[in-house]
């Protein structure tokens, strides 16, 4: 028999938009399906202090456009130690938790895999605008920060067009291409430098700028992600090694932010409702992933050993399009 009660729900990393409509499915299915939800503030790091209270379905009113997380969000260096752990137990149960619901990136997972192993059932979301978990096409807030990076390039493109000039655009992704690849083709880059590709600055980017310039062009757009280096070294040597005067842009954090696009919404309403069922359910320790375009569900621990890899054929359709 399904003895869960309380469901607690957190977002954790990195914030991203469409957690709060996360939030809302979250608390309003639980509100359907006769369950008390709890929102546990700051992750895993509020866990271990129990900032923890109850939501109710018209505290989430108003919050479905909103950027951010009402929750809040940390990095818990303390949640890495065991013993922590097994206090953020005691604390859940002191609130009569009795599974919850983790929004966030796989460190997150990896977290609630651990908090898993002391006895917590738990149901994990994925909410990160890197789109970089193994086990789902899709993270939650990755479109909305597609789209403010398309609409920041386009915007820095039109003074160097004007001006005649060199952009090199840094976005996010230590360690993943998404944003960069996707947005070099939305906003026409002529270079794309990601993590998953190793570059040599003189074959792959001054190169292909000057064979560019050779064909009439007159200004030039590099997308670098974080992970690859440093946009404004990259920026340095184009203008040493070309004489196009060149500038750099980090966009920085304003690619976490904003409202969350219509898709956003439609997949966070529809992941935090199917995180609900999978308790109702009693399907406990569980992923919800987009495969095959349908929303699902795999064991934390196998979501967790998938890994995907970027259609690097998309570098090749960015250089064709942008001759
Ligand atoms: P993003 O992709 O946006 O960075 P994330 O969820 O991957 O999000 P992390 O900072 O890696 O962000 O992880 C969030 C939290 O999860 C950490 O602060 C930590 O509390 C917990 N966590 C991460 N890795 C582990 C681990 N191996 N074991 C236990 N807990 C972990």
């Amino acid at each position: 028999m399904n003895k869960i009660r309380n469901i607690g729900v957190l977002t954790s990393g990195g914030d991203a938009p469409g957690m709060n409509a996360v939030i809302r499915a979250v608390v309003r299915t639980g509100y359907y399906y006769q369950y008390n939800v709890l929102g546990i503030y700051r992750g895993y790091e509020g866990m271990i202090n129990g900032e923890i209270e109850k939501i109710n379905p018209r505290d989430v009113s108003g919050i479905l456009q909103d950027g951010g997380t009402i929750l809040k969000t940390a990095r818990s260096t303390r949640f890495l130690d065991i013993e922590q752990k097994k206090r953020a137990y005691e604390i859940c149960r002191v609130f009569g938790i009795d599974a919850v619901v983790v929004i966030g990136g796989d460190g997150s997972y990896r977290g609630a895999l651990d908090f898993s192993k002391v006895g917590m059932p738990v149901i994990c979301i994925p909410g990160t605008i890197d789109n970089d978990i193994g086990s789902t096409e899709y993270t939650i807030g990755y479109d909305t920060a597609l789209n403010t990076v398309m609409d920041s390039i386009d915007k820095v493109r039109d003074t160097a067009y004007s001006h005649e000039r060199c952009t090199v655009i840094e976005v996010m992704g230590r360690d993943s291409g998404y944003i960069a690849v996707n947005d070099g083709i939305a906003g026409g880059a002529d270079v794309i430098l990601i993590p998953e590709a190793d570059f040599d600055i003189d074959a792959d980017v001054i190169k292909p700028i000057l064979e560019c310039r050779n064909r009439g062009k007159k200004d030039y757009c590099v997308i670098v992600a974080e992970g690859v280096g440093k946009a404004t070294q990259i920026c340095d040597e184009i203008t040493r090694k070309t004489g196009i005067i060149s500038r750099a842009t980090i966009l920085g954090y304003v690619q976490r932010g904003g409202s969350p696009t219509a898709y956003d919404r439609i997949m966070a309403s529809r992941m935090g409702a199917k995180a609900v069922e999978l308790i109702n359910e009693g399907k406990l320790n569980r992923v919800v992933s987009l495969i095959n375009n349908k929303v699902t569900d795999l064991d934390l621990e196998e979501a967790l050993s998938m890994t995907k890899s970027i259609n690097l054929e998309m570098l090749k359709l960015a250089k064709i399009i942008s001759i």
